[in-house]
């Protein structure tokens, strides 16, 4: 088969040594010259998506696909898989429970503290004193929820069809599990249904001193309403890896609110040693005439 690696972000040198040798009779381009059978795409060079109309699967390099799917020149009709790579799956994990636990242990309040040269010890909280309330109980966020569960948190979680994971409860009204949170993780798509989902009085129904951290995409949170909650107090701290602008511009008050954690969208990066085996599982249902794995529903937007 013919096999397109188009990517300005992704190291083709990294990717196209471990695709080649598990899939030595294929043949690997990195052009749409002539008519390709299976695309491996991750923002890729402009004019591309135009040249992929015969193609048999289109399969991203990245979990989010809603820039794809706003793209006019995708090609309607080319099924479109989602890469969920083991070792991304893990980082967001790591990234999760290591916000989770700054704000539960009061790290964030330690570091401006050593900041001022203050020596002063906060009350200490069990797990169990707080709930985590994850926004989206897909792979990122069920994995995540097991961890948090693990630790010993209470887990509430939000997804738009019930789910039914041990020790969680789950719900589809974003309200009920907003007010049982004392820190909320978005690990949702983004689509018209979630663009600015923590918006005012989504975020006044978290407990008050409460945390956001906001993994999945910059406009799932209304930020001038988010920096109004933290400087009320409602909120105690934020942690943002994801913006509606990327790279985050230099005159952005998110940068030095003190309120704010941030990150440059390094949550949970593609692992290509982890994800080969699930693009070649794909490629090898495309040759068998099988459906792919992880296809994206267009209809709902993820
Ligand atoms: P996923 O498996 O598709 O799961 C999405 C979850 O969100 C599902 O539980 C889904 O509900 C829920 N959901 C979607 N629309 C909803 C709505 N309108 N109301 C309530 N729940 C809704 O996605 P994933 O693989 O976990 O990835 C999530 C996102 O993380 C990606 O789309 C990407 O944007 C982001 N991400 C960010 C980074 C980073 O480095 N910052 C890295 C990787 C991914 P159902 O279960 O009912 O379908």
């Amino acid at each position: 088969m013919k096999i397109l690696f188009a990517s300005q972000v992704e190291p083709a040198e990294r990717w196209l040594p471990l695709l080649r040798s598990s899939l030595p009779g294929d043949e690997f381009l990195l052009e749409a010259k002539s008519a390709i059978d299976v695309a491996l795409i991750a923002s890729p060079p402009p004019g591309t998506l135009e040249r992929l109309k015969g193609a048999k699967l289109v399969q991203s390099l990245w979990m989010g696909v809603e820039k794809l799917l706003a793209d006019p020149a995708y090609p309607r009709g080319v099924p479109l898989a989602r890469l969920v790579d083991p070792g991304m799956v893990a980082a967001m994990t790591e990234t999760v429970l290591y916000h989770v636990l700054d704000w539960h242990r009061r790290f964030y309040r330690y570091r401006e503290n050593q900041a001022q040269g203050r020596w002063h010890r906060f009350r200490q909280y069990l797990a169990s004193d707080h709930t985590v309330g994850i926004l989206g109980l897909g792979e990122l966020g069920t994995e995540a929820a097991r961890k948090l569960r693990a630790l010993g948190f209470n887990v509430a979680g939000w997804s738009r069809r019930p789910k039914s994971i041990e020790g969680v409860f789950s719900s589809t009204s974003i309200a009920e599990v907003l007010q049982r949170s004392d820190v909320v993780v978005c690990l949702l798509p983004l689509t018209d249904q979630t663009r600015g989902v923590l918006d005012k009085d989504r975020l006044a129904l978290i407990k008050k001193g409460g945390g956001v951290i906001n993994l999945a995409r910059g406009p799932h949170v209304v930020v001038p309403d988010l920096l109004s909650a933290l400087d009320s107090g409602h909120l105690a701290h934020a942690y943002l890896d994801v913006f509606d602008e990327e790279p985050l511009p230099a005159a952005s008050p998110l940068w030095r609110h003190p309120g704010v954690t941030l990150t440059p969208h390094a949550a949970a990066l593609t692992e290509p040693r982890t994800a080969v085996a699930k693009v070649v599982e794909n490629i090898e249902r495309v040759r068998r005439g099988e459906p792919a794995l992880n296809l994206v529903d267009f209809a709902a937007g993820y």
